[in-house]
């Protein structure tokens, strides 16, 4: 992969790209901010590197990455989940499906220390879908930057002193890091 930093300025100039596109289509400044929001997103802390437990983005996350070692066990890196829409889907899924479990624990936490607290979302019908519009435009921003994530790896090769980093931070030999 080209690097972390290459990743953040090729996304950068998307992320400008894609704004100025967008205003001159006439999308509203709401939705244009939501896009961008994506692809900060994908590219800071959902990135497609997430597949590599050492990855810049990954030590983003600081101590709560533990909640993505079984995702960077499973997935392996560069591997499927690396394509944009089937990749951007499934982490985003998986974020999901780590709030969920959060909220799950704190409610448990709460009736065992005697707190009533509702977590009900009875808001009006129209402002769910609008809401939704908002979540589709991040959605949108984030397969953006994990599309350019995908191409810039496909043609850019890792720079050999990087994979050696790597290595030395896992401390053994990856034979997957050579088929990259
Ligand atoms: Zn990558």
């Amino acid at each position: 992969m080209p690097g972390f930093t290459g990743h953040t300025v090729a996304n950068s100039v998307a992320l400008v790209g894609t704004s100025a596109f967008m205003y001159w289509q006439g999308w509203s400044l709401q939705d244009i901010f939501f896009v961008d929001t994506g692809i900060v997103i994908s590219t800071l802390i959902l990135s497609p590197d997430m597949d590599l437990f050492t990855s810049k983005p990954m030590n983003g996350w600081g101590i709560l990455r533990v909640f993505w070692w079984p995702y960077s066990k499973l997935v392996k890196h560069r591997d499927r989940l690396h394509t944009p829409i089937v990749g951007t889907t499934v982490r985003w899924l998986y974020t999901l499906g780590l709030l969920a479990l959060l909220v799950l624990l704190f409610r448990f936490w709460f009736r065992r220390i005697g707190l009533q607290v509702e977590f009900s979302f009875d808001g009006d019908r129209e402002d769910i879908i609008f809401n939704l519009l908002y979540v589709l435009d991040v959605y949108i921003g984030a397969a953006i930057a994990d599309a350019l994530h995908f191409v810039l790896d496909m043609f850019v090769r890792e720079p050999r002193r990087a994979r050696g980093n790597r290595r030395a931070l896992r401390r053994e030999p990856d034979p997957s890091l050579f088929g990259e």
